[in-house]
């Protein structure tokens, strides 16, 4: 009898297994488009679109449970008051070729958006969804997922874990759903071996010594629980911030937004919710145009503090998951990594 906790997938039997997930659910995976671009993408035609598992998608799982922008509820107003029409419910859908990093950061949104109660929207995706991860072999240049307890494997919280073996892939079930789609479909699956474990652990320990970067998250968060940061830090990187949002927006654990009700004529509208980013001037500005921070010596102060500091009170870990792509998108050069290296050299 099988273990349908742990189980092989040979490469060829893939594309059939998700065409099979795929009859049943919406299916999003990483695509590279015309542009060069490596995004989270719906996949309608799995013969027509390449899934792309070699590179990291610039976007991540935000995009999907926190868009952009996305209308919360209709609303119409008369004689009888407001009355609010909330969305129709999500499809269900599966995510698959989700590193580790972005399953850490959904999984840190989980509760933020349970706070202080459970936020419809979020949670209606939440409920639909199925993730499914791969866990990183050979990490990407800015990654340091190892330094924030993030990957390059994860222990829980995905539906399964696809590990790249070579020619086949070592599948774990964490979450139920996961664990029923393993019965469902098991006929695409082998039993594992002693050999597929060994491998699979070989691979795991050759990925953490694959890091290039060595950044002290943990020893940062102990240190500001202590000290303050030297002011002229701030100064420096503020120096060097053009105020464009991008490390928020790109941000998987990113989650300021705001909300606003639009109105369509005299008696109905619409309420919107839209990502904010805390480091932009425009977050602090009030009526009359006053703004109570000095964005010249403050502009990454909250982003920072909050990341690192107040989670790490709060959650006992930090609120980056070193996925590095604010590292990637910050023409400043002032990503949260400067930040750690400027504070831990001031205060080891
Ligand atoms: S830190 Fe970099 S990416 Fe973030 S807002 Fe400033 S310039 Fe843009
Ligand atoms: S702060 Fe930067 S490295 Fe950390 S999770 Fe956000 S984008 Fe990724």
């Amino acid at each position: 009898m099988i273990d349908l906790q742990e189980v092989i997938l040979e490469k060829d039997h893939l594309i059939p297994f998700l065409r099979k997930l795929h009859k049943e659910a919406r299916l999003i995976a990483p695509v590279t488009n015309e542009y060069g671009d490596t995004l989270f993408t719906e996949i309608e035609d799995i013969d027509k679109q390449t899934i792309d598992l070699k590179r990291q998608p610039q976007s991540s799982l935000k995009d999907f449970f926190l868009p952009q922008q996305e209308t919360l509820a209709h609303y119409t107003n008369d004689d009888n008051g407001y009355v609010f029409t909330p969305p129709s419910p999500p499809q269900e859908t599966i995510y698959f070729g989700v590193r580790s990093c972005d399953l850490t950061a959904l999984l840190y949104m989980d509760l933020i958006f349970s706070k202080p109660s459970k936020d419809a929207s979020y949670y209606a995706r939440r409920n639909s969804s199925l993730i499914i991860t791969l866990g990183c072999n050979d990490p990407f240049d800015n990654c340091f997922c190892e330094a924030t307890n993030s990957g390059p494997y994860l222990e829980y919280g995905y539906g399964l874990q696809f590990v790249d073996l070579g020619k086949s892939y070592y599948v774990s079930a964490g979450r139920r759903r996961g664990a029923d789609l393993l019965k469902k479909w098991s006929y695409f699956f082998r039993e594992v071996t002693k050999e597929d474990q060994d491998r699979r652990y070989q691979l795991f320990l050759e990925a953490r010594g694959r890091f290039s970067r060595n950044i002290q998250v943990s020893h940062a968060c102990r240190k500001l629980q202590n000290e303050d940061v030297d002011e002229t830090i701030w100064e420096k990187l503020a120096g060097r911030c053009y105020d464009c949002g991008g490390c928020a927006y790109v941000c998987p654990t990113c989650t300021c937004f705001s909300v606003d009700d639009l109105a369509i004529d005299e008696t109905s509208g619409i309420r919107v919710r839209s990502w904010d980013a805390c480091t932009s001037s425009g977050f602090t500005r009030m009526a009359g145009n006053h703004n109570p921070t000095d964005r010249s010596r403050h502009a990454l102060k909250r982003r920072f503090l909050h990341k690192l500091k107040y989670d790490f009170q709060e959650h006992g870990k930090a609120s980056c998951t070193g996925c590095g792509r604010c590292v990637d998108i910050c023409f400043g050069g002032v990503d949260i990594t400067t930040f750690i290296k400027l504070f831990t050299r001031e205060t080891s």
